[in-house]
C-alpha cells in the first residue's frame, strides 16, 4: 500500500466509528440519528443518495392499511407512524428542508365482495376508532368515489410525506451534521479480522476507509453484499411502477386506496398512483402498458380521473424479504457488522423506527421495541 494511502487509512480509523453501507432513506436516516448522537459516521452509496427505491414511493405512512394482520409488524408501523411527526418537525429544522407531510387520512374501499370480507375480517384487532363504513358514508369524505365502490375503512392516522423529499432533507441533514458521504463508491474488498468475526473497513478503489461498527442498509441489493459474510439473506427486488396525473381541479381530499391500486394527492396538486409488483430481477425498466393497466382500477375507483393530464412514469425496486418484514439487528457470528433491510412496501413508513432502534444498537443503549422478530437470523 503506497504511503500517502496507509497515512490516510489511519488517519480515518481514529477518525471514523460508524459505516453505513446504502444511502437510500433507510441507510441515510440511521447515519442522521447516530451523527446526531455524536458518532463520527461515513456513509457509501454505489450510486447517488436516495436515487434508488426512496424516490419511488408515494409516501403513503400506511401503519394500518398496510397491515393484514396483527403482530409485531403492525407494532413496529405503528410506533414509527407515532414517531413520524415529531422526528420530521425535527429534521426539517436540521436540513432547512420541507417533507410535505399531509395530515389527512387514507381512504381504503372495497370494489368487490371477496375485497370486502378480507378488509371487515381486519376490524377486530385495529381496535376502537376504526369503523366499516358504507359507501354512503366514505361519500362523505370522498365525494367522487366511483359507483362500483361497496364500502370501506377510514384510516385517520394514516398520513403521508413527499419521499423524494424526505430524501433530500436527509441528505442535506447529512451535511450539516458534518457526515463524510461518498457516492459512486464501488467496494472492491471488505477488511475482515483473521477470525472472520470482525470488520475492520472496505477497500475502495482509491481509498481505505476503516470502521469500529458496519451496518449494511442496502435495500434491494442487501443480499449480494452480504453474501462475504456467508450471510444468505431472503431478500429479493420487486419493481413498482407508478405515474404521476393532474386534475384540473382537485378531485381527492385523501389517499385513496384499493387492493392493488392507490392514488395520492400530493400538496403541488399531482396524484401519485401506483403501483404493479413485478418480480423481475433487478431490471428497473418501464412498462408503457402497465400505467393503462392501473388506470382501469382507477377508473373504477375515481372516474373522474380519466380526464386529468398524465404527467410521467417511474419505478423502483422495493427490498422484499421473504416474510415481509425488515431485518433489523446485529449479523449472527460478526461483532461488529449490522443490517437494516428488507423493509419492502414499507421503508419510509419505518424510516424514524428503523433509525432510532439501528442507532440505540450502534450506541450499545437498550432498545425499545423487542427485535427479536425481526432478528437477521430468523430465516436463515
Ligand atoms: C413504487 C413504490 C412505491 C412505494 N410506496 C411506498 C409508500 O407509499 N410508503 C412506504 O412506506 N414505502 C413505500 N415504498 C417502499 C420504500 O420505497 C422502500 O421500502 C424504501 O425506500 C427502502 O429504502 P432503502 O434505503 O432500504 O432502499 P433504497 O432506497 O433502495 O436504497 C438502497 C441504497 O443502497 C445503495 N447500494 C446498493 N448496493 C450498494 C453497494 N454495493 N454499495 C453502496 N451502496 C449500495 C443503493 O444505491 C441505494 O441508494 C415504495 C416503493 C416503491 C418501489
Amino acid at each position: 500500500m503506497p504511503d500517502s494511502v496507509m497515512r490516510e487509512s489511519v488517519l480515518r480509523e481514529s477518525e471514523t466509528h460508524t459505516l453505513v453501507i446504502g444511502g437510500g432513506v433507510i441507510g441515510c436516516a440511521i447515519a442522521y440519528e447516530c451523527a446526531k448522537q455524536g458518532l463520527a459516521v461515513t456513509l457509501l452509496d454505489k450510486g447517488t443518495i436516495g436515487s434508488e427505491a426512496s424516490q419511488a414511493a408515494a409516501g403513503m405512512l400506511g401503519a394500518q392499511v398496510e397491515s393484514h394482520h396483527d403482530g409485531p409488524f403492525y407494532e413496529l408501523c405503528k410506533a414509527s407512524r407515532d414517531l413520524y411527526r415529531t422526528w420530521t418537525d425535527e429534521l426539517e429544522q436540521i436540513s432547512g428542508c420541507s417533507i410535505d407531510y399531509i395530515a389527512n387520512g387514507i381512504v381504503r374501499v372495497a370494489l368487490t365482495e371477496t375485497d370486502e370480507v378480507e378488509l371487515k375480517g381486519r376490524l377486530p384487532w385495529f381496535g376502537d376508532g376504526v369503523k366499516w363504513q358504507t359507501r354512503e358514508q366514505l361519500l362523505t369524505l370522498e365525494p367522487t368515489l366511483g359507483e362500483e365502490v361497496r364500502g370501506g375503512i377510514y384510516f385517520a392516522d394514516d398520513h403521508q410525506v413527499h419521499a423524494p423529499k424526505l430524501s433530500e432533507a436527509l441528505h442535506a441533514a447529512l451535511r450539516t451534521l458534518g457526515v463524510r458521504m461518498i457516492e459512486h463508491a464501488d467496494i472492491e474488498q471488505w477488511l475482515l479480522d483473521e477470525q472472520q468475526s470482525h470488520v475492520r473497513g472496505v477497500q475502495l478503489a482509491d481509498e481505505t476507509i476503516m470502521s469500529t461498527q458496519t451496518v449494511i442498509a442496502a435495500g434491494a441489493w442487501s443480499q449480494s453484499l452480504l453474501e462475504p459474510f456467508d450471510l444468505h439473506l431472503p431478500i429479493q427486488p420487486v419493481k413498482g411502477q407508478c405515474y404521476a396525473v393532474r386534475p384540473q381541479k382537485p378531485v381527492i381530499g385523501h389517499t385513496v386506496f384499493t387492493k392493488g391500486c392507490y392514488v395520492v394527492p400530493k400538496l403541488d396538486g399531482s396524484l401519485v398512483i401506483g403501483a404493479t409488483e413485478e418480480r423481475s430481477g433487478f431490471d428497473k425498466s418501464i412498462n408503457p402498458d402497465a400505467v393503462d393497466t392501473i388506470q382501469q382500477t382507477v377508473i373504477k375507483l375515481l372516474p373522474e380521473l380519466a380526464r386529468a393530464t398524465f404527467e410521467r412514469t417511474w419505478t423502483g425496486l422495493r427490498p422484499a424479504s421473504a416474510d415481509g418484514m425488515p431485518f433489523l439487528g446485529k449479523a449472527p457470528r460478526w461483532d461488529n457488522l449490522f443490517v437494516a433491510a428488507g423493509h419492502y412496501r414499507n421503508g419510509i413508513l419505518l424510516t424514524p423506527i428503523t433509525a432510532k432502534l439501528m442507532s440505540a444498537l450502534l450506541l450499545g443503549q437498550p432498545t425499545t421495541i423487542d427485535l427479536k422478530p425481526f432478528a437477521v437470523d430468523r430465516l436463515l
